[in-house]
């Protein structure tokens, strides 16, 4: 697909809220969204966050309070269900159990009334070889695995030549190890037909292996929507910052001030120096901070050898990951996460000051959680 097809947005939500009870509460407020030709999005967000009513929005199940939703340059708010050229995979796999996989396949076209039979043979044995279950086409849902009704499940979304498909938690019901399976086959088979994919998950993990955008939900708001490495990297607010990641980014609560050209954070553990270039000073509502440092942003110096700028902790536990050591440690009350190289250092127990990435930590400001930092 070429790069200019692929920049054409395809979805837009514009200011879309939606709200069961007549406007006093609001599933979802504000919604702006664009999805590109050929992006596969991950809506992102805990429990009750507004990601399953956005689904239903873009398929038709649910109609807007307030906003528009387009589909390239056609209004959809009011268009049903089936004329939205939509595919949808459960979490439920939803086969009928009295219909063989081939017919639960074939059921989308039998719908459409009209379609000769070889041609709905050629399809449906088409998308089985695609989604590699044409071995399975004569068995019964009941006599399948999991990882294969998913498959199954896939199939009958394809089947149509949709133009958008929808996921809605597709793998929770599958185990660790065949989640990250079916995680690369659909990756695969997304890309391979370039086809607009929007999968809902509460599973960053999930959201940043297979998305190439992420759109991070909290209490009905879009609170960031950027690529797996923008979330990652420059999280827009407190919320982000500790959704993403695992093991979780550190926060280490304190007071700033400016010297020079120098911002000065402060606790009662420790004082670390950063350059003013660093901090949008002006978006400061007050002088209290969060610095946040993801585990394997810290330095770790010899005994006898530690600058200044450190930060102090003690390490309670280590537990090794084979290529580097999880040190839980804490900075006064605050728990932190470290990761370390050095495997074969004895931590445990032991205080110890550690250096700061600095090109690679966030400030926030504490009372509005939003990220100040200038890179
Ligand atoms: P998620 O999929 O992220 O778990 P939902 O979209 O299901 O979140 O729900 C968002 C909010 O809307 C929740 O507070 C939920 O209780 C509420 N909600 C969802 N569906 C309905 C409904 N049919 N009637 C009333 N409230 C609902």
């Amino acid at each position: 697909m070429s790069e200019q097809t692929k920049s054409k947005p395809l979805i837009r939500l514009e200011n879309v809220s939606k709200s069961y009870d007549g406007g006093k509460t609001y599933a979802i407020q504000n919604f702006n969204l664009t999805i590109n030709q050929g992006d596969f999005v991950a809506l992102l967000g805990p429990s009750g966050c507004g990601k399953s009513t956005t689904l239903m929005l873009l398929c038709g199940l649910y109609r807007p309070t307030e906003g528009n939703i387009y589909f390239g340059d056609r209004l959809v708010n009011n268009v049903e269900p089936k004329n939205r050229n939509i595919g949808m995979v459960f979490q439920s796999y939803a086969l009928y159990p009295h219909l063989s996989v081939y017919e639960n396949i074939a059921f989308p076209i039998r719908q459409q009334k009209g379609v000769p039979k070889n041609e709905l043979d050629r399809r449906v044995r088409e998308v089985a070889e695609m989604v590699k279950i044409t071995e399975l086409l004569d068995r019964m849902p009941g006599q399948l695995s999991g990882g294969q009704q998913q498959r199954v499940a896939m199939c009958r979304a394809l089947v149509k030549n949709p133009n958008i498909l929808l996921l809605d938690e597709p793998m929770s019901n599958l185990d660790a190890r065949l989640k990250l399976e079916i995680r690369d086959e659909i990756k695969k088979l997304q890309a391979d037909l370039g086809l607009t994919s929007i999968i809902v998950t509460h599973d960053q993990d999930e959201a940043m292996a297979i998305s190439n955008k992420i759109a991070v939900i909290d209490d009905g708001i879009v609170q960031q929507y950027a690529d797996p490495n923008s979330l990652y990297d420059m999280p827009k607010n407190l919320f982000v910052a500790s959704f993403i990641g695992s093991p979780p980014m550190n926060f280490l609560e304190g007071e700033v001030e400016v010297f020079g050209d120098k911002v000065k954070f402060k606790n009662d553990q420790d004082d670390i120096s950063l350059p003013l270039a660093m901090v949008d000073v002006d978006r400061l509502t007050s002088s209290k901070v969060t610095l946040g440092a993801r585990p394997h942003h810290f330095i770790f110096y010899d005994d006898q050898d530690v600058p200044g700028n450190t930060v102090r902790v003690h390490v309670e536990y280590v537990e090794p990951l084979g290529k580097e050591l999880l040190l839980k440690c804490h900075s006064g009350t605050t728990p932190v996460r470290i990761l370390s190289p050095l495997t074969d250092r004895e931590f445990e127990g032991k205080d110890i000051r550690v250096g700061l990435q600095r090109s690679m930590i966030n400030i926030f400001d504490s009372e509005t959680g939003e990220n100040i930092t200038i890179r």
